[in-house]
Formats: structure tokens, C-alpha cells, sequence
């Protein structure tokens, strides 16, 4: 099956014996036991739900992993992952990094005892030099968030391969539709679904996928235990979400092709990250490694009054963090997203007053940029 019929037709009720088209949500907390140490298979929702595992089943399919786990949030997905390491554990992640993974790895991850290190993963040799004999894993967005800088996830792979160092890829951005680091040598997918899969800014979950048997099994321990599990009627609508996931994964490419393209043109716009832009450093890496560039758009405008301007004439486009659904959102990475890195790190990074981010839907291109246009006049 191609990963667009999967997308509609790959989410079965395994129980199903009604006919039902889609997986009911089963809202039960707990489950009776035919007997004495029998089990129908389940037994608490907190270990297992058969909605949520119709979720598991078909995002683990979609990232070419054998096994997924459905969280509340995204955050809670890389809660729970950071459970896998123990106190003294060197990780490395990228330097430009979604806002709330930078906050809990400064605020949580270090004070429980693990070390933390930051590393631009476009910079191979850069990265090889900050692995210590303690380093058990490195931590990647590609693109990132907000500059879209693009990692080698096969070349980051190949270099630490054989050193017992786990490589996580944080997926959000380019979804399964259109890259499945699993298959590129990644060991674990991480998901904000919230954002693409969910598709609709209506539902928060976060996903953790592997094809490794032992991770799979220490996650799925750790997911049972710690207790941030997806609800039933969540999962419910994560479902309904993945169903357009490729119609919309396209559509919203389309519109970001198009809108990065009239960005180039303004007079008021001083810099354009898209990774499907020619000029983009990354455009062949990325071509390379995904199938698509996504619809994510970073841009610069000339100044600080300028962007303000923009954030609050806007009338169809949202001023609104998040990212990922049908309804185009603008976003101020440095008031919002990122408020919480210090200032210095920010600035290092390109995250300036004169920084926007895009989040392209699936209205009709024209009305998105006439609004942008109007609002930038
Ligand atoms: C939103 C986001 C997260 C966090 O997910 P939540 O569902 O908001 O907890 C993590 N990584 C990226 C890239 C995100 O965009």
C-alpha cells in the first residue's frame, strides 16, 4: 500500500465486528476479566486502550517503525523519552531546537542530573568533536524550528554508529508523509501531533516511534508507568486527522511554494528560509533526504515595527503560536516559541525582533497573500 491509502484505509478496529468504518472511541478506564489470570487483552487504559492502539498501530505503519506510543502532548513524548537515560548521560541536541524542548532539557533534564549539550547538526565534524565517552544520544529537528536548518540524518547516523549513541529525530515539520527518519538509520521518531498529523489545531498528542524491539519495550514500560497516555476520544480524533494527512501535507507544500516565491519578491522582506526555495544552503540535502519540503516559512522583515505591523493587521491569517493545521497561523518565535531561551542563545540563532514564522494551511494561496500584502503596506 502506497503511505496515502494507508493514510485513509491503514487505521483498522482490530475488535470490529459491526462493520463500523471508523475505530470506535472506547471511553472506558478499565476492562472485566473473563476469569480468573484471563484477559481480554485489556485491562486499564493507562496500559491499554483499543482506540489508542489503532493510533499506535497506524503511526508506527506511516514512520516504517514496528512499534509507536501515543502521549497527551508532544512534550510528553520527550518527557518520557528522557526516562530512558540516567544521571551523569550526555546528550546532545540541535542549537536550534523547538522552543519547549529547549526549556525542559535547561529546566527539568539538567536538574534530574543529565548533561546537555547543543550542536549545530549541519556541522558534522562539529558535532563528532562534542561526543564524550558519556554521550548516549543526539537529539535532532530537521528542519529545525524556527530557521530551518536541515540535518544528514543518514551521515549523523553512519558517524556514530557502532558507539552505543541513539539518534532521535524530532519529525513534526516534514511528517511521515514526507520523510521517515527510521528508514534513514534514526532509532527513535519523536512527534508533536498536535501539529501535521492531528491537522486540525483542535487536539494536543505527542508520538514516540522505533523498530527496536528492547527500546520499544523499555518505552512502552516507561509510557505505562509515568502515565501520560493519549485519551480515547484524542486518539479518537488523531485518527480523523491522519486520514487527510496527505491531501493536506500537499496542498499546504503548494501554498508555501508559492507564498516563500512572493516573500523573495518584497522590498520589506530581508530573508527567506524555506528549505524548498533553491536558494535555501539545504535545498539538495534536502531534496536528498525527504520527499517534500513541507510548508514551514521563516522570514525576516526589515524591522521591528514592520513585524508588529504584520502580526496585527492580519486578518485571515492567525496570530497564534502552533503550526501544522488547516488555518494559516503567523507566529513571533521571539515573544512566543522561544521566549523562554535566553536572550544571547536567541540572538546567536537569528531568533530577532524582526523574525516571523508561517505555518501555511490549506486556504486558497490568493486570499493568503493578499492578506499578508495588506497587512505589510
Ligand atoms: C509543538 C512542538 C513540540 C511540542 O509538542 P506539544 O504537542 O506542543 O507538546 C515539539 N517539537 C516540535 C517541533 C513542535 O513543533
Amino acid at each position: 500500500m502506497k503511505i496515502d491509502t494507508v493514510c485513509v484505509q491503514g487505521c483498522k478496529d482490530k475488535l470490529n465486528s459491526t462493520g463500523a468504518i471508523s475505530v470506535p472511541i472506547y471511553q472506558s478506564a478499565t476492562f472485566a476479566h473473563p476469569g480468573v489470570n484471563q484477559s481480554t487483552g485489556y485491562d486499564y487504559s493507562r496500559l491499554q486502550n483499543p482506540t489508542r492502539e489503532a493510533v499506535e498501530n497506524i503511526v508506527a505503519s506511516l514512520e516504517n517503525g514496528t512499534q509507536a506510543l501515543a502521549f497527551s502532548t508532544g512534550m510528553a513524548a520527550i518527557s518520557a523519552l528522557m526516562e530512558l537515560f540516567k544521571i551523569g548521560d550526555h546528550i546532545i541536541a540541535s542549537d536550534d531546537l523547538y522552543g519547549g524542548s529547549i526549556r525542559l532539557y535547561h529546566h527539568i533534564s539538567k536538574k534530574n542530573g543529565l548533561k546537555i549539550d547543543f550542536a549545530n547538526m549541519s556541522d558534522i565534524s562539529a558535532l563528532k568533536n562534542k561526543i564524550t565517552k558519556d554521550t548516549r544520544a543526539i537529539f535532532i529537528e530537521t528542519p529545525t524550528n524556527p530557521m530551518m536548518n536541515v540535518a544528514d540524518i543518514a551521515a549523523i547516523k553512519d558517524m556514530i554508529k557502532d558507539k552505543g549513541i541513539l539518534l532521535i529525530v524530532d519529525n513534526t515539520f516534514l511528517t511521515p508523509y514526507f520523510q521517515q527518519p527510521l528508514s534513514l538509520g534514526a532509532d527513535i521518531v519523536m512527534h508533536s501531533g498536535t501539529k501535521f498529523l492531528g491537522g486540525h489545531n483542535d487536539t494536543l498528542a505527542g508520538f514516540l516511534v522505533t523498530s527496536n524491539k528492547e527500546l520499544a519495550e523499555s518505552l512502552r514500560f516507561i509510557h505505562k508507568t509515568t502515565g501520560a497516555c493519549l485519551s480515547p476520544f484524542d486518539s479518537f480524533l488523531m485518527i480523523r486527522g491522519i486520514k487527510t494527512l496527505a491531501i493536506r501535507m500537499e496542498k499546504a507544500q503548494e501554498n508555501a511554494i508559492e507564498l516563500a516565491n512572493w516573500l523573495l519578491k518584497q522590498k520589506k522582506v530581508t530573508a527567506v528560509h524555506y528549505i524548498g526555495l533553491k536558494s535555501h544552503p539545504d535545498f539538495e540535502l534536502s531534496k536528498k533526504q525527504a520527499r517534500g519540503f513541507g510548508s514551514m516559512i521563516t522570514f525576516e522583515v526589515a524591522s521591528e515595527q514592520i513585524a508588529h505591523q504584520i502580526l496585527e493587521k492580519v486578518k485571515l491569517i492567525l496570530f497564534a503560536e502552533s503550526l501544522g493545521g488547516v488555518e494559516t497561523l503567523i507566529t513571533y518565535p521571539m515573544l512566543q516559541t522561544h521566549a523562554d531561551v535566553p536572550q544571547n542563545e536567541r540572538e546567536a540563532r537569528g531568533i530577532n525582533e524582526r523574525l516571523l514564522r508561517i505555518s501555511v494551511g490549506i486556504e486558497n494561496i490568493d486570499d493568503i497573500i493578499s492578506d499578508i500584502k495588506q497587512a505589510m503596506e
